[in-house]
């Protein structure tokens, strides 16, 4: 039967594919393995399950020893139960199944095969056998944590990923896969982000939650916010993603994936038409050279950047080289190595290096989903504050990003200051990150030191910042969040998440107008820049600068291409004073972003 679950719209597109369920219960990893690993990774699992039935003969053994008052008989019977759960053949086989045909690594295909049976349990009419799913869970979960001793044949991920065109020259991957999931964090998107997902859904998460962020990097259909979607989908549903609607449609009827699929093949032509303008210079009509620069996670996506015609880095996201790291953070030359790796994948094009932005919706690890230690993580420990309470790690990072700027254009970018004090002491370690590499005889370039505007206390205080750093990039995603005390990640307060209230909007002219005053550089780098909607406004706000995925970039080139810069300033200017600015944005002429 066909239906649709409703959600928020964060990649545009659309996505056909199979579902692929990533349950939420059981934390493992999930990679896809090489077709030659398939036979160890069988035995892996076949190891696990070897070490969980050798230790419940050992425990039925003691209980045999034992009188029966120390051992009750109803102990003796689960053991029973557990070992034939053991020895079933549907959990035998479905795992085999999700190795062999969809090359899941050992774990993955574990948990896959007990929702499925999961699912079968919560179905039956008998209260007896559907009291055993409890069973069946806690005996794949003693598998999983022997399997854990048994160790791998493999690496580890997140080097044990396949990149997407491995997988796509891959017989045995031939269906797209669709992801659905309760909550992906944004380690989880980047243990995705080379795979072969067509597309992503999931239960929670805002616009500008971090997992959306790097959904929209990836440049496929997604949506968040589909409050249930993870569990009205069964796994290997067909199911089709409308990124532009933010919709799931659960087993399409024949008519409505017709439908799909002229639109689809619409979004290609578009993309190809778009993809003319990749060497025309983004300059308005009346002649305004305006600057796309692109956000970047990973080093590896410089290439993308370069490709998509992005005139350098305005934002490259250090933390994610943080995450999935079981605790071991990257030491001095390994993140050099990587910064580098950046700067050179650049081509002698700027690369804006944020310096580590972690905590709120972004943890380190996935062991840690989310910070719940504390009431309100986005205005907690986060970023320079983490940076600043660890000042060894933070000068870590300095010196490996001031050694990365010996060979290209390095700007070095502070996020979520706002006080002067943080400054200060900022300011201080970048002299004595430079003094410790004096000491060792190490080079290093120089760096332009930038200011991330997305606190409203910063973008009200801009003669500070303006005082001590050489240019500004206005974080727009956090701005927002701060200024509406709206949770970005929270899709029950999403409706309430407006880049057009007046209040953000003034903070935002503010700051374009005050840099500009002082004669210095400033972008926007949240998302709102690529927004093909919002371009002309914030164009006619005087931004000639805007950093975004380097996927939006040639679909705002297009409306810089067509829009007056100084024919849109007056009409910005009233834009600014309305009482609902919304109202007076016409459509874009581009697809929004
Ligand atoms: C922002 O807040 O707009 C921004 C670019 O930073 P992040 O999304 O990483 O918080
Ligand atoms: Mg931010």
């Amino acid at each position: 039967m066909t239906f649709a679950v409703h959600g928020l719209a964060v990649a545009r597109g659309v996505a056909i594919g199979r579902a692929v369920l990533v349950a939420g219960g059981i934390d493992v990893d999930h990679y896809f393995i090489e077709p030659s690993q398939v036979e160890a990774e069988i035995e892996r699992i076949r190891a696990g399950r070897d070490v969980v039935v050798d230790e419940l003969h050992r425990l039925q053994q003691t209980l045999a020893s034992m009188g029966p008052r120390e051992a009750p008989q109803e102990l003796s019977a689960l053991l029973d139960v557990h070992l034939l759960l053991l020895q079933d053949q549907e959990l035998i086989e479905g795992v085999k199944h999700w190795i062999r045909e969809r090359l899941y690594n050992a774990e993955w295909a574990l948990t896959t095969q007990l929702e499925q049976l999961s699912r079968q349990f919560d179905e039956m009419e008998d209260a007896y056998l559907r009291e055993r799913k409890a069973d069946l869970e806690q005996v794949a979960e003693r598998v999983l944590r022997a399997m854990r001793g048994v160790g791998s044949p493999v690496a580890p991920p997140p080097q044990r990923r396949k990149s997407s065109q491995d997988l796509l020259l891959d017989a045995s991957v031939d269906v797209p896969l669709v992801l659905v999931a309760h909550d992906l964090s944004p380690a989880d998107m980047l243990q995705f982000k080379q795979s072969v997902f067509a597309g992503f859904v999931t239960d929670v998460g805002g616009k500008t939650s971090h997992t959306a962020i790097v959904a929209r990097s990836m440049d496929i259909p997604a949506v968040v916010g589909a409050r249930s979607a993870s569990q009205l989908v069964r796994q290997d549903d067909w199911v089709i993603i409308d990124g532009d609607a933010g919709v799931m449609i659960v087993d399409p009827s024949p008519i409505i994936l017709a439908e799909y699929g002229f639109k689809q093949r619409q979004a290609e032509l578009e993309r190809g038409r778009l993809a003319r303008l990749r060497h025309t210079p983004a300059i308005t009509l009346d002649g305004q050279k305006i600057e796309l620069l692109a956000n970047i996670e990973l080093p590896e996506d410089a290439p993308a950047a370069v490709a998509a015609g992005a005139v350098g880095v305005g934002l490259f996201r250090s933390e994610f080289l943080f995450m999935n790291r079981r605790g071991r953070l990257p030491d001095e030359d390994e993140q050099y190595a990587a910064y580098r790796r950046a700067v050179d994948g650049m081509q002698g094009l700027p690369v804006t290096i944020r310096t580590i932005d972690v905590g709120a919706d972004k943890p380190l690890d996935d062991d840690q989903p989310r910070d719940e230690a504390h009431l309100n993580p986005a205005l907690g420990l986060r970023a320079i504050r983490w940076s600043l309470a660890d000042p060894a790690m933070f000068l870590t990072q300095l010196r490996a990003i001031l050694r990365a700027a010996a060979h290209g254009q390095v700007h070095l970018l502070v996020p979520m200051l706002a006080h002067a004090s943080e400054i200060r002491q900022t300011l201080a370690l970048i002299d004595t990150a430079r003094a410790e590499l004096d000491a060792r005889g190490v080079a290093y370039g120089p760096v332009k030191l930038g200011a991330m505007i997305e606190i409203p206390a910063a973008a009200l205080t801009l003669r500070t910042f303006l005082a001590h750093f050489d240019f500004l990039s206005i974080g727009t995603n956090d701005l927002i969040q701060y200024t509406l005390a709206i949770d970005r990640a929270d899709e029950s307060v999403a409706h309430l998440y407006d880049p057009l209230h007046p209040a953000v909007l003034q903070l935002v002219a503010q700051t374009i107008a005050a840099a500009t005053a002082a004669g210095k550089p400033v972008s926007v780098c949240g998302e709102m820049a690529g927004d093909t909607s919002l371009t002309r406004l914030l164009l006619g706000l005087g931004l000639r600068s805007f950093s975004m995925h380097p996927a939006q970039i040639l679909a705002v080139k297009q409306e810089v291409l067509r829009a007056d810069a100084q024919r849109l300033a007056p009409w910005a200017q009233q834009v600014l004073q309305a009482e609902e600015p919304a109202a007076l944005l016409a459509p874009a002429s581009g697809q929004a972003a």
